[in-house]
């Protein structure tokens, strides 16, 4: 059985042709589906156009939640309540073309967990978005050991091994595509151009943008708090130069200011020393942090060693 997860804002219009053509492409696959759509807080008729569906075909499930909580959150519902053996993640404006699926179940069946579907052209969607967007992937695979496959979105199929290992996954912060990178397994990708939005427009606002964009460097590199302690160093690597100078020019050059270079010195050195500090404690707190995100050591993909009793 293929779950198909989509996650809903806002996409009235949208539903039924999305609807069609997934169902259209499932049939393709020969085997039996469920559609689940998890409505993330929508302020218009979304929810009763699922409802309605949801009367006439039993393999439509729906996940109502009672605010808007965010795409991602609205897809780990889905991972953590669908039923399927493998996992199709799509979104809801058209912009994800279902008719992939049937291809991307093939790939899958030729021996991956993962397949994702990766951008390469992205029609209708401003020169900003795809620019952010680029930089950020950029950004994060040189702050990360782990491969996040560049210029990809969440629309992809999974194996129950991958969605199991997902639901695992303790943290709050969710950046999903990160995670199954993280993860590991064989993963492979196929290519598509993206379409316009079928209607309405992106509810990907700059603000919930750098929220995912954050969560994405937060949860995988430290680096960020790493900057205090090199900066730090510079500074400090820079007061020494200025005590140097200083001695220099007072006692060789006799040619200097009164008072400037002791406050000068003070400044420098103590705000190189304070930034060391912080950056100390930096280092403390992710590895805090790290440990309070839980994560397993590793992943176990298979074993002939059997769990004994303790
Ligand atoms: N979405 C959601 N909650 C949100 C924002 C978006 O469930 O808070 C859904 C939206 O309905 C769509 C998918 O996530 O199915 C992708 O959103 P969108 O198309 O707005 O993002 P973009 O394609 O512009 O990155
Ligand atoms: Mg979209």
């Amino acid at each position: 059985m293929i779950s198909v997860i989509v996650p809903v804002f806002n996409e009235e219009k949208n539903i039924l042709p999305l609807f069609e053509r997934i169902e259209n492409s499932l049939n393709k696959t020969k085997c039996t589906y469920e559609i689940i759509y998890i409505n993330d807080g929508s302020r218009d008729n979304t929810f009763s156009t699922i409802k309605n569906l949801a009367t006439k075909y039993d393999f439509v499930k729906y996940i109502n939640f009672s605010r808007n909580f965010g795409h991602q959150i609205a897809v780990s519902a889905g991972l953590d309540l669908c039923i399927g053996s493998e996992a199709v993640i799509i979104d809801a404006d058209g912009q994800d073309p279902p008719e992939l699926i049937p291809s991307m179940f093939d790939k899958l069946n030729e021996g991956f967990e993962i397949v994702y579907a990766r951008r390469n052209k992205r029609k209708g969607e401003s020169g900003f978005k795809i620019f952010t967007a680029k930089v950020f992937y950029r950004i994060l695979s040189r702050l990360t050991t782990i491969d996040i496959p560049l210029d990809t979105g969440d629309f992809r199929i999974i194996k129950r091994k991958v969605i199991d290992q997902i639901k695992n996954m303790p943290e709050k912060q969710k950046f999903l595509r990160g995670q199954m990178a993280w993860l590991g397994f064989r993963q492979t990708s196929i290519e598509y151009d993206r379409n316009e939005r079928l209607s309405g427009k992106t509810n990907y606002t700059i603000r919930k943008m750098l929220r995912l964009a954050t969560d994405g460097i937060t949860s995988f590199s430290n680096f960020p708090l790493r900057l205090a302690t090199i900066s730090g160093f510079l500074c400090a690597f820079a007061g020494f130069l200025l005590i140097l100078y200083t001695l220099y020019s007072r006692y060789i050059l006799k040619d200097y200011e009164k008072g400037w270079s002791s406050l000068m010195i003070t400044i420098v050195f103590l705000g190189g020393i304070q930034l060391i500090g912080i950056g100390i404690i930096g280092e403390y707190i992710s590895r805090i942090y790290d440990n309070i995100r839980n994560r397993p050591l590793y992943i176990v993909d298979e074993t002939n060693i059997k769990k004994t009793e303790k």
